[in-house]
């Protein structure tokens, strides 16, 4: 396993189920709106290279995507969302 990768920040209660998520609580605990959706500054992030030239993930390692937000909110996959830091 290589890295986290987050392209997006933040996410929609849709269930009881999100009455304890854990990005609302770190959130919370930073002074940040979780249901507040942006792009974050990592967005490009699979396709950054090293200074040798080679991709810093490399073909076949694995990631773990998306831990602070949910791929399937409609509004990322429609796109149009503001860029984070
Ligand atoms: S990140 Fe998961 S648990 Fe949290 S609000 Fe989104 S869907 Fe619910």
């Amino acid at each position: 396993m290589h890295d986290i990768w987050n392209p997006w920040h933040g996410c929609t209660r849709v269930s009881e189920g999100c009455q304890n998520c854990y990005m609302y609580y770190l959130d919370e605990k930073r002074d940040m709106d979780g249901s507040v959706i942006f792009r974050t500054g990592s967005f490009q992030y699979p396709l950054e290279k090293k200074r040798d030239g080679s991709y810093k993930i490399q073909s076949g390692e694995m990631v773990r995507v998306s831990m602070t937000s949910d791929f399937s909110l409609r509004r990322l996959i429609s796109g149009g969302l503001p860029h984070g830091t």
